[in-house]
This record gives C-alpha cells, sequence and structure tokens, in this order.
C-alpha cells in the first residue's frame, strides 16, 4: 500500500495527498504534519518507512468537506485519491493485491464546486493570464456557473482586472510568477504556475474546439494569440484538476476594457466598492445596496458593482428597467416574491454536469423552472422594457422538461442518491414493483417475529438485523436454553452469542432475506439509472438552462434595485455623452445608512457640479478635519459609478456625462505592511493617475501631499492640481487642507473653490456638514484637537502659538524669528510659586524651645495666634 501512496504522491507533489483508507481520508509524511498543524487534527504515527516512522493524520470522509475548505482557505492544494474497487473485488484479483486507488480530483481555489465551500453570493472565478510576444490576454471562468470570459488587455492593465474581478486563483506560465506575486498576494489571488505547454496556442485552440464540439473558433468571434493561449490554458488546467470531467462551460464571451469604467485597485479599495477597508463585507457600498433574493441575483450585482458600463444603450436598459420597478411595485413584489422561492440553477447545473451533484440538485433545477413558469406568467401581462422582456423570454420554453421532472422527482429528496427514495411513485413501473417487494418483506418481517414469539412462548424475542448476520432473531441468555432444545433446535439455527444475547436464524428467516436485499438493490439501482436519465435530459438543456439563470439574475438584479431606489428616495440619474457632472442633492450611501443605525444627526445632502463644459470642472475643497470633506470627495465617485452600473442614485437629481475612468487616491495612509514608505506609495499613486487620466476620468484626490514636509507637500499639490487642470482636464474634486492653494482658483479658468462650512461656538466647533461654494476661513485644527481631548494645557499653548503665528504672518515677519521668541517648552506646567514669609515664621525661627518655660510657651502660643 505504501508503494502505492508513495506513486500517487510523487505524481501530485504540489498538493496535500487524501488518501482513501476505507471511511477516512489519510494523510502521511509532510503532508501530514503540515495538515495536522493547519487543521489542529492529531498527528499519530503508522508503520516504518526506511526505518522511521511514518507521521499520519485522517480525517473523516463523512466531514471531508469542511476540512478541505480550511485546508484551501489557508492556501493548500488537495488531491483527493478515492478507492476505485471495492477490497472484495481487489482480492478476486489476488489475495495479496491492494485496492486500486486514483486522484479523481485536484481541489483548488478556483475550482471549487460544493456549495459548502462556496460562497453563494459571490462568483469564484479561475483566471489564466497568458502573453503571446507582445499581445496579452485574461481569460477567466466560475465553474460553479458555467461563466466563461476572456478580454485582451496590456500587461498594465492586468493588476486592475484581477482587482476588478477578484478571482480567486490566477494560472500563469512557468516562471511568469516572480513579476505578479506582488499584485496577486495583495488581492488575496492564489497563484498557480503551471507548465509553458498548457499555454501553446495552437494546442489551446485544438482544445477550446474540442470542447465546444466546433471545427473552427470563428464561431465565437475574432480572437488573438494572447487571448486562445489564455483560454486553453484554463480549460487544460481544469482537464487537470478535474481529471478529464470538464464542466459545462458557456461559449466564451469576449468583454473590452473600453466599454466597462476603468477603476484601479487602489481606487476600489478606497472606495470601499465590495469590501470595506478593514476587508469584510460590512460598511462596503455592495453591503448597503444588496436586496436581491437569490445568489444570482447577489452575484450579478457585485459584478456590475465592480464593472459599470460605459455604454449608453446599456446604461439606459438598465435604467429603464429599473424605473419599471420602482413605477410599478405590484408585479415587481410577485417577482420578487417568486424569486424567493428559486434555487440557484447555475450552480446545480454544473455539480450535475461534473457527477458531484445529487437528488436535490436534480429538484433544484425543477423547482427553479417552476418559479421561472410562474414569473413568466406575471411578466406576461406587462408591457416591460427590453431589458426585462428578454429575460423573460429566457424563462419560458422547458415544459417537456418540466413536466418530465415534476413525474420523477418526489417533493423532499434526500441528500445522497445512494440512499435512494427520490424517484417518485408511479414513475417508472419496474421500480414500483421492486419497492412493493422490499417494503412487503419487511411486513413479513414483522410477521415473522410475531410468530415465533408465539411458537416459542418467549415474548421478548426480537428480529434485528446488521451487516455482519442480516436479520437475525436474538434472545436473552436465559431464554435461549429453551431454544438450543428440542424441539425448538430444529427450525432455529444459532448464529452467534455475545455477552448477554443470543443469536439464531430460520431458513425462512433467511430466505425472505435475500428477496428483500435483491428487491431493495433493485429498487436503487433502477433509480441511480433514472438519475442518470434525468441528468442527461437537464444536461442537454444546459445553455438555455444557463440562460434562464441569467433572466432570472437579471429580474433579481432589476427589482431590488428598484425597491432600494423607492426605499431610499433614490433618483433616475441623466447619463449622456457630454462632460457634465452636475449632482442636486447628493448623499453618501454607506455614510447616510451607518448614521442612520446610530440614531444620530440626519445626513445632511450636497450639491456639486463639475461640468467640463460649462462651469468649472475642478472644486477645490478646503475646510477642517471631520468637516466631511472625504465623505462629499466619495459620495461624488459613488454616484458616478452607481448611475453608470444602471442603478437609481442618492440625490434629488443627477446628471452625470460619461466617466471612463475613476480615479480616487488619499494622501499617505500607512502602507507598512507592503514595505514602502507612505509618502512614496502616495507619489507612486498620484503619478498613475496624473499619467493615465483622460478628458472623461473623475478623479478625487484627497489631502495629496500630506506625507511630507509643509513646502514639499504644498507645492506637489499645487502642481498636481496645475497638471489635472491643464494636461488631463478631467473631472476633479481635490481636498486638501492647504490654504494657500485657494489662491489658485483664482488663477485658474475652470477651478472653484468650495468649502465644508462650521460654526465657531463659545470656543467651540459644529459640524454642519454642508459645502458651499468659496475658501475656508480657517482650519480650526485647534478647536477638533480640543474635541478629540487632548490635554487643556496643550489647547491652551495651541493658541498661543497660533495667534502668534498669524500675527507675524500678517505682519510680515519672519518664522524664524517668532519661534526665537517663543520660549522653549513653555507649554510645561509652571513651577509652584515659592512660599511667601510669613510673619509667624519669623517669629518662630527667633524660638528656642528647649529654654521656653510652660508660661512663655503660652505666651508664644498667644502670639502667633495674633500674628497668623
Ligand atoms: P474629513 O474628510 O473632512 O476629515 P469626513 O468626511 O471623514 O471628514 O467626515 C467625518 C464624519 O462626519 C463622518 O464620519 C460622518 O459621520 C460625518 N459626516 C460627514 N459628512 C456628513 C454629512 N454630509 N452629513 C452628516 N454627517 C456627515
Amino acid at each position: 500500500m505504501m508503494a502505492q501512496y508513495l506513486e500517487i504522491k510523487e505524481a501530485h507533489a504540489d498538493a496535500l495527498l487524501f488518501y482513501r483508507l476505507g471511511d477516512f481520508y489519510e494523510m502521511f509524511f509532510q503532508d501530514a504534519v503540515n495538515a495536522a498543524e493547519a487543521l489542529d487534527i492529531a498527528l499519530t504515527k503508522r508503520g516504518k518507512h526506511n526505518g522511521e516512522d511514518i507521521p499520519m493524520c485522517g480525517v473523516p470522509v463523512h466531514a471531508a468537506e469542511g476540512y478541505l475548505l480550511s485546508l484551501i482557505r489557508k492556501g493548500f492544494r488537495v488531491a483527493v485519491c478515492e478507492q476505485m474497487e471495492s477490497p472484495a473485488e481487489a482480492k478476486k484479483r489476488g489475495s495479496k493485491s491492494v485496492v486500486k486507488r486514483d486522484v479523481v480530483r485536484l481541489v483548488t481555489p478556483g475550482t471549487l464546486t460544493e456549495d459548502a465551500l462556496l460562497e453563494a453570493r459571490r462568483h469564484n472565478f479561475l483566471a489564466a493570464y497568458a502573453e503571446v510576444r507582445d499581445e496579452a490576454a485574461l481569460a477567466w471562468a466560475d465553474i460553479s456557473t458555467g461563466a466563461f470570459h476572456v478580454m485582451p488587455l496590456t500587461s498594465v492593465r492586468l493588476s486592475p482586472e484581477l482587482a476588478r474581478l477578484a478571482p480567486s486563483e490566477l494560472i500563469v506560465a512557468d516562471g511568469a510568477e516572480q513579476a505578479l506575486h506582488e499584485p496577486a498576494s495583495d488581492l488575496g489571488i492564489s497563484l498557480t504556475p503551471i507548465g509553458r505547454a498548457s499555454f501553446d496556442s495552437t494546442a489551446a485552440e485544438k482544445r477550446i474546439c474540442a470542447l465546444f464540439h466546433v471545427g473552427a473558433l470563428d464561431a465565437f468571434g475574432n480572437f488573438g494569440r494572447a487571448e486562445v493561449s489564455a483560454m486553453g490554458a484554463l480549460i487544460d488546467y481544469l482537464e487537470i484538476t478535474q481529471k478529464g470531467k470538464l464542466p459545462l462551460l458557456q461559449t466564451p464571451q469576449t468583454e473590452s476594457g473600453d466599454r466597462v469604467v476603468q477603476i484601479d485597485a487602489a481606487t476600489r479599495r478606497n472606495l470601499e466598492l465590495t469590501r470595506s477597508l478593514s476587508g469584510g463585507r460590512p460598511g462596503s457600498l455592495l453591503s448597503v445596496v444588496d436586496r436581491t433574493v437569490t445568489p444570482g441575483g447577489a452575484r450579478l450585482l457585485e459584478q456590475r458593482l465592480s464593472s459599470p458600463s460605459r455604454t449608453l444603450d446599456v446604461i439606459h436598459a438598465r435604467l429603464d428597467a429599473v424605473s419599471l420597478a420602482t413605477e410599478d411595485s405590484l408585479i415587481a413584489q410577485d417577482i420578487r416574491d417568486a424569486l424567493r422561492k428559486t434555487p440557484d440553477l447555475d450552480r446545480a447545473l454544473s455539480r450535475l454536469s461534473l457527477e458531484r451533484g445529487g437528488p436535490r440538485d436534480l429538484t433544484a433545477i425543477r423547482n427553479g423552472l417552476t418559479q421561472a413558469e410562474a414569473i413568466a406568467e406575471l411578466g406576461s401581462k406587462h408591457d416591460l422594457p427590453v431589458l426585462l422582456a428578454t429575460a423573460v423570454q429566457n424563462l419560458v420554453g422547458f415544459d417537456d422538461l418540466l413536466t418530465l421532472l415534476d413525474e420523477a422527482l418526489v417533493a423532499e429528496p434526500p441528500l445522497l442518491m445512494r440512499d435512494g427514495g427520490f424517484i417518485a411513485p408511479g414513475f417508472d413501473s419496474e421500480l414500483d414493483e421492486a419497492r412493493t417487494l422490499r417494503d412487503e418483506g419487511r411486513s413479513v418481517i414483522a410477521g415473522f417475529q410475531q410468530k415465533y414469539a408465539t411458537d416459542t412462548g418467549i415474548t421478548s424475542l426480537k428480529i434485528k438485523h446488521n451487516n455482519v448476520l442480516g436479520y437475525f432473531i436474538e434472545t436473552t441468555a436465559t431464554h435461549a436454553q429453551k431454544m438450543l432444545s428440542q424441539p425448538f433446535s430444529e427450525t432455529y439455527i444459532h448464529r452467534q452469542t455475545t455477552a448477554n444475547q443470543v443469536r439464531f436464524t430460520t431458513v425462512e428467516l433467511s430466505e425472505i432475506e435475500t428477496r428483500i436485499l435483491n428487491a431493495g438493490n433493485l429498487a436503487l439501482e433502477i433509480e441511480k439509472r433514472l438519475y442518470q436519465r434525468l441528468t442527461g435530459e437537464i444536461l442537454d438543456h444546459a445553455a438555455r438552462l444557463n440562460q434562464a439563470a441569467r433572466g432570472l439574475a437579471e429580474l433579481d438584479l432589476t427589482t431590488a434595485l428598484g425597491d432600494l431606489a423607492r426605499a431610499e428616495n433614490w433618483c433616475r440619474p441623466k447619463v449622456d455623452t457630454s462632460r457634465s457632472f452636475d449632482i442636486q442633492g447628493g448623499r453618501h450611501p454607506v455614510v447616510e445608512h451607518a448614521l442612520r443605525q446610530q440614531g444620530g444627526d440626519a445626513f445632511v445632502a450636497n450639491d456639486c457640479d463639475l461640468s467640463a463644459d460649462t462651469g468649472a470642472a475642478i472644486w477645490l475643497l478646503t475646510g477642517p478635519n471631520m468637516a466631511g470633506k472625504s465623505t462629499f470627495l466619495r459620495q461624488n465617485a459613488l454616484i458616478a459609478l452607481l448611475a453608470q452600473m444602471g442603478s437609481f442614485v442618492p440625490a434629488e437629481h443627477a446628471h452625470v456625462g460619461v466617466v471612463s475612468q475613476l480615479f480616487s487616491r488619499v494622501g499617505a495612509s500607512d502602507d507598512l505592511a507592503r514595505g514602502r514608505s507612505t509618502f512614496m506609495v502616495e507619489m507612486v499613486e498620484t503619478a498613475a493617475i496624473l499619467n493615465q487620466a483622460d478628458d472623461r476620468a473623475l478623479v478625487i484626490l484627497d489631502e495629496i501631499g500630506r506625507g511630507t514636509a509643509t513646502y514639499d507637500g504644498l507645492s506637489i499639490a499645487w502642481a498636481t492640481l496645475e497638471h489635472l487642470h491643464a494636461s488631463n482636464q478631467c473631472r476633479a474634486l481635490f481636498a486638501t487642507h492647504y490654504h494657500e492653494l485657494t489662491a489658485l482658483a483664482g488663477k485658474l479658468e475652470g477651478v472653484e473653490n468650495a468649502t465644508v462650512t462650521v460654526k465657531e461656538w463659545e470656543g467651540e466647533v459644529i459640524f454642519l456638514h454642508e459645502v458651499h461654494k468659496g475658501a475656508a476661513d480657517r482650519s480650526y485644527g485647534v478647536q477638533v484637537a480640543q474635541l478629540a481631548g487632548l490635554p487643556a494645557s496643550v489647547v491652551d499653548r495651541a493658541r498661543v502659538v497660533l495667534d502668534q503665528l498669524e500675527k507675524t504672518e500678517r505682519e510680515g515677519g519672519k518664522q524664524k524669528a517668532l519661534i526665537d521668541d517663543l520660549p522653549l517648552f513653555s507649554a510645561a506646567p509652571p513651577p509652584p510659586p515659592a512660599p511667601k514669609a510669613s510673619p509667624v515664621t519669623g517669629i518662630l525661627d527667633e524660638v528656642l524651645p528647649d529654654e521656653l518655660s510652660p508660661r512663655e510657651a503660652l505666651d508664644l502660643i498667644y502670639k502667633l495666634k495674633e500674628a497668623a
């Protein structure tokens, strides 16, 4: 057995080997050491290899999924090795034969299909990146839903695209992984190098054609060599990991970078689109806009939010659909009620295709189609906008399949096929017959027990069943004597004696047992056959079922966005080709949500007009810390993004001229994990914007230059603003605490000052969170510091220094001189004043206590009292 283990392990050196031994998956050697630590399970030993103990650990097969998930999350790959025959079969081949085993599947982050291992509401993408000469391309697939895409790109676009798609695993050619380590680890993507042969574009073309049963690739579009190479490598990797069983991939959809808003990884992080800065979903934009009721709808929402469109027709079609959902809430509600009962069609289908399905995947398809039919019926009564009309059309035409599944399946099937009992009675006469025989057999057994008890007079006698003896009669040792003697010993054949019980059988009982067993096995056999047939029928409809699933997801997303817009009072944005950006009464959905949860002040809505064709395209925003500058900046970026994904927006009125790229940067956030100085990161990111932003970009810069000395920072912020204005000519919001910059607005046409107002009241600031045109008069830093709880002595001292600084500046003095004027350390509390000499001390100084008589002492006390 060890020889077999070592051979299999050698072929899967880069994975943990789950080696099936009866009811366990065992791991040996270093695998065992690693797994025991990762899973926190006991490490034992078994036998010796080259004179040394072999470390071993194992997990029970029935609980393997949970362990698999932990291992995958911790970055392991797992090769699952099964027994390919029963021990009995092995014995037939020879008494010393080892049971045949083989790896049936390699489990990696990008190739999961089990519900327990997947997040229902998120895609799980496997991506492949290929470079062929000077072309590059990214292909990605979700094998749990069958989605398959490819896009040509330049190598600099790789990182932003990875940030957009957030695949869980990226395949690259051997040797190319070095350059991708950093972006991959930043984004939490597991990087898998595979042999260069998998990327060969000629072999790749053949592989793709074979998968989709076509003669030439032209059927799907015009692909460059790099695209073919990336798709081919992805398919090859699936063949390797799924051991030849290919998932049902949909035909490849080409995506092109210029159809979606380009958003890089830093901007996504900063705007907290799908994950908040702390890493989780709570606190992200996604978490507050998600009102979908199906996993498919949730996945579509995340995808849309990650890839807002730049194509007006697409945006308008989506907005038309959402408009209807907001207006006609009645059908929207009916549709949502039906959607709530709709299972995940895509994932059920994928498991069936990979032969990892069960009876519940069959009923998932049936229940999904039943709901789809009901939804189509609801939709047919209305005049729907084109997007919804198409979605509804995709839901119908499954009558034959649905009738078949309805007749074939019970309402609530068991989880496992091997238990049987999922085919409805009346569907297959042979099955009904076998079941009757099996069930009758059981009632016959019950009759036998009655009869034997009466015959022997032992009323406590029972007929039981186990896997070793089959059916047997059991009685206590005391009663057994009777059965072991005449006349009963002729009928009752002794089988076994245990501590307290004696077991018997009879000829009749053995006969009926065989009958029951045969009938039961036959029934299971038939059910298995029918399962295959039904799976086959379903897979024949796979492509159309995927479309139906897509239609359901579209309906879910549209009605969810409609629901959101109505409940939150969002408006339909006007999106066109102008370079307008005019938001009235805009709000930040996440901050507003948080304020509401806290039950404090309401969110203050604000206007923003960056219309490049008619007014100022750049706003320079000043105001104290905590006034709401970052919130204002981000809310406008989010409104643009929501509008272009085809959603209503949190505003009273919004006019957005299509945005091509979205950039958002915050000055000097700590990035110690990546070992770069914060200022360096800030500058690298600012450089990326200045080099890339075009005249349709929307740029948001928050406190750029903050990470260095005042004059350096001010100069950099100054030059950056000038560059955005003169070269990039984009729409931008620029928040800064450098008041000196406000002077620029006067000089540059198209740059306007705006400020977030605060009120000062009894020496304290009150934040009004209102944005209006004009420059902030002062920064209120000292007051904010006071609010934050700085010691009063420090706040007082800061006020003094500030007054001096301002006075010197007004009088045109030099700061150097001022600093010389301010005594060092004078913020320290003054020393306690020296005690004044009192008359009492004077008197006491002259007293010699040893020489005083009692009378003199009494006089002295009177004297002291007088003087005090
Ligand atoms: P700044 O960037 O100016 O330091 P922030 O944008 O971080 O300020 O806002 C500070 C806090 O003020 C936020 O956490 C939020 O609670 C509150 N706030 C910001 N904008 C608004 C608003 N428009 N209405 C109500 N509260 C707001």
